[in-house]
């Protein structure tokens, strides 16, 4: 039987409404066996604030009430069974004693553990909700199968380990009922909690899919799909129907927030289809991401990535010599920072960072020892409050006038920066945050409304 392996977001499981909404989507399909969830909506944000050194106690045993509150409303909803009561006590005593903890040591595997509490909760409470439908369902500690090396904060995934243990623990059990299980979290070869970074379980969904040979991963989010573009930013934006893996690759990594960037990986791997849909309008359809489309125009998407860091290193050194550029990016390997876009003269390079999936509890890139060492080659200056625009689609660097259609609307705008020629799929532009919509809205009428 072909196997469907569903992801359900923040917003999708923010309480019990939503819950039995997602639970009417999963019982549809009698191929979805294995459903992963992220936590309630906001709170890994608590979490998260949790994690930070600046709190105190009274904002301490807020936050620890509001996270209960989360959880109870549900329970409520659910009519209070006394085990799960009982299990979801257990998991909020835990975010209350490893809250303590981080006071006394800040460690990042505390951190881990306290953030992947979230998911924990609500896989339990979603399985309870199945049940109460009347569907065999449990959820299932996801620690047994995701197995990744310990990098807390941003742990990888190691993908052939997941194989075996998701084929040996987690794929017997598929056949007699649904399983539930957590997004974001895993554990280490010692057990360790692990997380995957923020916005971490598409991912750990795609991953699970790889491991089982699913024939298709489902996001539910609360779009109806990948959009031409954010509709808050250009009322017209209309939703795509089908996108190949490698321009959703490119919205992924180029701000389109609905999906994970690293969920197409596994999904590229294994040429599992992807689909993303709402739970909130499920009739409404989605976008198939799959391996083989039917159309490839040139213009697919516009998409736009705030907060961005342009590093601009100096160095006379660059000058005709060799390894400049291998020492620079040698020292960013260094300090696990991915570098997005790139261009150079003779004498310069510059670079923008890629902070997607930034660590679990939000730390920033630009490391202090990053920028001493950095600074020991070459003359390094950060500009920011920058944004990213990128126009996707298809034989973008081969077919003549893209240029020309894209420049006019930028001219009365300063470009930063621009990146064009290395994909068929994309030309960016970096310009002034405080632009960026008018920039994407501009944009889009050109290109998509013309
Ligand atoms: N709960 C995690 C987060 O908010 C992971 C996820 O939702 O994908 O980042
Ligand atoms: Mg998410």
């Amino acid at each position: 039987m072909s196997l469907v392996v569903a992801k359900f977001g923040g917003t999708s499981v923010a309480d019990y409404e939503a819950m039995h909404r997602c639970a009417k989507i999963i019982m549809d399909n009698p191929q979805t066996r294995v459903v992963v969830v992220s936590a309630s909506s906001g709170v890994t944000n608590l979490l998260v604030e949790l994690t930070q050194a600046t709190i105190n106690d009274e904002r301490r045993l807020s936050l620890l009430k509001q996270i209960a509150q989360v959880q109870y409303t549900i329970l409520d909803a659910l009519g209070r069974p006394q085990q799960l009561c009982a299990t979801i006590d257990a998991l909020l005593s835990r975010i209350s004693q490893l809250s303590e903890a981080l006071v006394l040591d800040r460690s990042k595997q505390i951190m881990d553990e306290l953030l992947s509490l979230g998911e924990q909760c609500s896989s339990q409470m979603f399985a309870a909700v199945l049940r109460e439908l009347g569907e065999q369902a449990t959820s299932f500690d996801v620690r047994q199968v995701m197995r990744t090396d310990s990098h807390f904060g941003k742990a990888e995934p190691q993908v052939d380990e997941i194989s075996a243990l998701a084929q040996t623990h987690l794929a017997p059990l598929l056949a007699e009922q649904r399983i539930v299980t957590q997004g974001f979290m895993g554990a280490d070869e010692a057990g360790a909690t692990t997380t995957l970074g923020r916005g971490g379980s598409d991912y750990s969904a795609a991953l699970l899919a790889e491991a089982l040979n699913a024939d298709s991963v489902e996001i539910w989010t609360d779009v109806a799909g990948i959009y031409t573009t954010d509709p808050r930013l250009a009322p017209n934006a209309t939703p795509i129907p089908e996108i190949s893996f490698n321009e959703a690759a490119e919205m992924a990594t180029f701000g389109a927030k609905v999906l994970h960037p690293a969920t197409i990986l596994p999904a590229v791997r294994q040429k599992i289809q992807v689909f993303v849909g709402s739970s909130k309008a499920p009739e409404q359809g989605g976008t198939w991401i799959r391996h083989q489309i039917e159309q490839a125009p040139v213009y697919r998407a516009v998409a736009v990535r705030r907060d961005q860091t342009l590093l601009n290193l100096h160095s006379l050194q660059m000058l005709h010599a060799q390894g400049f550029l291998a020492e620079t990016f040698a020292t960013l390997a260094k300090h696990k920072i991915s570098v997005d876009l790139i261009t150079t003269s003779e004498v310069n390079v510059a670079i923008t960072l890629d902070k997607t999936g930034s660590d679990s509890s939000g730390h920033g890139l630009l490391s202090e020892a990053l920028m001493q060492e950095l600074s020991q080659h070459c003359r390094v200056r950060v500009e920011d409050k920058l944004a990213l625009v990128a126009i996707i689609g298809n034989r973008i660097a081969t077919t003549p006038g893209v240029c020309r259609r894209v420049f006019e609307v930028l001219e009365t705008h300063n470009v930063r920066m621009i990146c064009q020629g290395a994909s068929p799929h994309n030309l960016c532009v970096l310009v002034s945050e405080s632009e960026a919509a008018q920039v994407v809205h501009a944009l889009h009428q050109n290109l998509f409304e013309g």
